[in-house]
């Protein structure tokens, strides 16, 4: 039996960094998907603090101007010689951030994006499948509720 179930294509389990940039890319992509998170705000512990050139193409790959993100336009706390100033694809090798920021950006860009569907304050408890569908359980604030993934 499946009560309150939903579908949609793709289910993003908790938007750190790495949920939040997938959900952007299929927002982009208009591929709808529900992003589910257990914690309802962003968690302030000074967790990722750098980026490399990847991540800061990547980060760029959903509009945002490194002057967007109000951290990285103060001083540097800290310089870090790597032994190169220039990545192989002509972003520079390696800057510092706050991940809290970075996140905050991720997320509007989400709430900016109609295919991206964000619910904080909910927590999967559980996947099952049969042969046609993925079901997502989680607890959102008021109780429990089955989401759907069509294959
Ligand atoms: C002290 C410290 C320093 C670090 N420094 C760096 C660094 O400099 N550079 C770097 O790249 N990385 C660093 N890391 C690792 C960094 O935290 C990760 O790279 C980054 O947070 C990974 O992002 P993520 O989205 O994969 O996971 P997380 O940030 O862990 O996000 C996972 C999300 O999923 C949510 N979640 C979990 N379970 C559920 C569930 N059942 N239902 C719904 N939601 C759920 C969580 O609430 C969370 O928001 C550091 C980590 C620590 C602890």
């Amino acid at each position: 039996m499946h009560l309150n179930t939903e579908e949609t294509d793709i289910i993003v389990r908790g938007c750190g960094p790495t949920g939040a940039m997938l959900a952007g890319y299929l927002g982009t992509m208009n591929v709808r998907c529900i992003v589910l998170e257990r914690e309802g705000e962003i968690v302030t512990d000074p967790r990722g603090i750098a980026l490399d050139e990847d991540g800061i193409r990547l980060v760029q790959g959903l509009g945002f101007s490194l002057g967007d993100h109000h951290d990285l336009t103060k001083g540097a706390v800290m310089v870090m010689d790597y032994g190169t100033s220039e990545g192989g694809t002509g972003h520079v090798g390696f800057i510092c951030h706050k991940q809290p920021g970075l996140e905050k950006y991720l997320r509007k860009k989400l709430a900016e994006t109609k295919a991206v569907d964000f619910r904080p304050q909910s927590t999967i408890v559980g996947i099952s499948e049969d042969d046609d569908h993925v079901y997502v359980e989680y607890k959102d604030k008021n109780g429990e509720i089955r989401g759907r993934r069509r294959w």
